[in-house]
């Protein structure tokens, strides 16, 4: 019989150097800027695999990264998986302190490290002997460590002719999240389901990608393998426009207006950034190139999502997903059924706020307590389990968490959400951030949506305080806008009409900044430290 082909990376991720090979990848590292079209990049990548091969890397074993969104790191996500090997990229943000037990579970074998980071390997190593070798990636001002220069690896190695036939459930990667109770955790990534994920990237119905696209990948390469976007541009001939290490607002700006990006992802403090700034500055920047953005790894407001569409004309795409699910679980665009077309803008809004329906190959579900099914009415909640195809099987490593993966290949996601009769899910909490105010639940993430809705306020964060009487109540913590004020009963009054009087905070703190946990998340661990909760 005619063998079947296997999903493997390498039969998808090399198709940009056939179809669009003069297309290119745009590089902005701290060293200056540069272009590869997608032959070279296919090229570099395998000469990388030649090189580290040379170095004795094999099937299965693991090569951490410690590197930003640049040209060095795709070499990496391309030669890697293709040989057969893990790329294991590495949160740059950690501490040592988190960075050494992720590796010493995965014991990666190469560490491939950005020049900029250079300083913190020595420390790493001495406590991770298990290392072999240490790839600087671009200008190097490391002390005493001895390493191999990305750039002689790719500059001098034989290339690979050819890439293993591997099976499609082997690993192609390992990701990691920290800052949970119970230590790090670590999933694999198969070959099938990076094929899968990356395919439905492309889907009109997604994030309408193209090889027509310049695509901004904002969202670090470290985080859940950058969405699978290096991927996803790899197999469809885009731009892919690689912006390093420095976010700034402004500069994402210039770099967008610069190289006439038409997509961008990353998570909503990012966006909120973005929009304060062409906010301020109207005229500044020519953004008429952009089209659409996908916020991720958190709920983005209402008014962010409508500040886009109103005065720049740019659709927000929401998206929903988790490390454990290869990451990408729902989005929703703007009009994807004839239904959505004819809404109103202002329904449009909140269809655009609900976290969206799962990719196809994916299935959303929600339960109560007692593990009941919860009617998909779009108003009860319940907690959100994800099944399918890119779902992980389990962390690598125990973990108290790992009962979340159930022996029927549903993995409880911990976030709490409504599914309405279209399947368009909206996460309402994670289970953590629940409030349970005389026995009865506040939602967090509802305050948060309404109060971050308000004009004074620039960023909140609902949090729970202790409360003698009450068990619990929640706090606003509010970072408010230049010269804006609000007192804890004008929010009171702003908000009467959408919650009971006992749902709305009682308290509101204001604060200068708001601190963000390493992934720009809003850490309300420490939030709830500053409060003694
Ligand atoms: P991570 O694995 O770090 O990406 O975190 C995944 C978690 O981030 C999810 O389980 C959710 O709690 C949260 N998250 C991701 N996307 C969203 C979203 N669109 N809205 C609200 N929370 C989100």
């Amino acid at each position: 019989m005619h063998p079947t082909r296997r999903l493997l990376l390498h039969h998808l991720v090399f198709r940009a150097a056939s179809i669009a090979p003069e297309e290119t990848v745009v590089s902005l590292t701290p060293e200056g800027s540069c272009e590869h079209s997608w032959r070279e990049v296919g090229q570099r990548a395998r000469r990388l695999a030649g090189g580290l091969a040379g170095l004795g890397l094999g099937e299965g074993d693991a090569v951490a990264t410690l590197a930003f969104n640049d040209h060095r790191h795709l070499d990496a996500y391309l030669a890697v998986p293709c040989l057969g090997a893990r790329l294991h990229p590495v949160n740059t943000r950690w501490s040592d302190d988190e960075i050494v037990p992720v590796l010493a579970h995965t014991r990666d074998r190469i560490l491939m490290v950005d020049g900029g980071l250079a300083d913190r390997v020595g420390p790493i190593l001495r406590r991770c002997p298990w290392i072999e070798h240490v790839v600087s990636m671009g200008p190097w001002a490391g002390g005493d460590v001895s390493t191999i220069d990305h750039d002689d690896l790719v500059g001098d190695s034989v290339p690979v002719e050819g890439w293993p036939e591997l099976e499609e459930t082997a690993g192609m990667a390992l990701c990691s999240t920290s800052g949970t109770t119970g230590g790090p955790k670590t999933v694999e990534y198969t070959h099938r389901s990076t094929c899968l994920q990356t395919m439905a990237l492309g889907l009109t119905d997604c994030m309408r990608l193209s090889g027509g696209d310049t695509v901004l990948a904002i969202v670090p390469m470290f985080h859940a393998m950058g969405w699978c976007l290096p991927y996803a541009t790899a197999m469809l001939g885009s731009r892919l426009v690689l912006p390093h290490r420095d976010l700034d607002p402004m500069r994402i700006l210039d770099v967008i207006s610069e190289h006439r990006v038409t997509t961008a992802a990353a998570v909503p403090t990012i966006w909120n950034g973005v929009l304060a700034a062409l906010d301020s500055e109207p005229g500044r920047w020519d953004v008429s190139c952009l089209d659409r953005i996908v916020s991720g790894g958190a709920a983005p407001t209402p008014a962010m999502i409508r500040g886009f569409r109103d005065r720049h004309d740019i659709e927000v795409i929401h998206s929903w997903g988790m490390t454990e699910i290869n990451p990408v679980g729902t989005m929703s665009p703007a009009v994807t059924t004839r239904e959505e077309a004819a809404m109103s803008p202002e329904a449009r809004i909140d269809h655009q706020t609900v976290a969206g329906r799962p990719l196809p190959g994916l299935s959303l579900e929600i339960e109560d307590d007692e593990g009941r099914p919860v009617p998909h009415d779009g108003s009860e909640t319940g907690r959100l389990l994800v099944s399918g195809w890119w779902v992980a099987p389990g962390y690598l490593h125990d973990h108290p968490d790992a009962a979340r993966f159930r022996p029927d290949g549903r993995l409880d996601t911990g976030d709490v959400a409504s599914i309405d009769d279209r399947g368009r899910m909206a996460i309402r909490d994670r289970e953590k951030d629940l409030i349970k105010s005389g026995g009865e639940w506040i939602s967090s993430l509802d305050l948060e949506r309404a109060i971050g809705d308000l004009p004074a306020v620039a960023s909140v964060a609902v949090i729970a305080r202790p409360d003698e009487r009450w068990g619990e109540r929640p706090v606003a913590m509010v970072v408010l806008r230049e010269g804006a004020s609000l007192s804890i009963e004008e929010l009171r009054s702003e908000l009467s009409g959408s919650f009971q009087s006992w749902q709305l905070p009682d308290d509101l703190r204001e604060i200068e900044r708001m601190p963000l946990t390493s992934t720009g998340k809003i850490d309300k661990k420490t939030l709830r430290a500053g409060l003694g909760s």
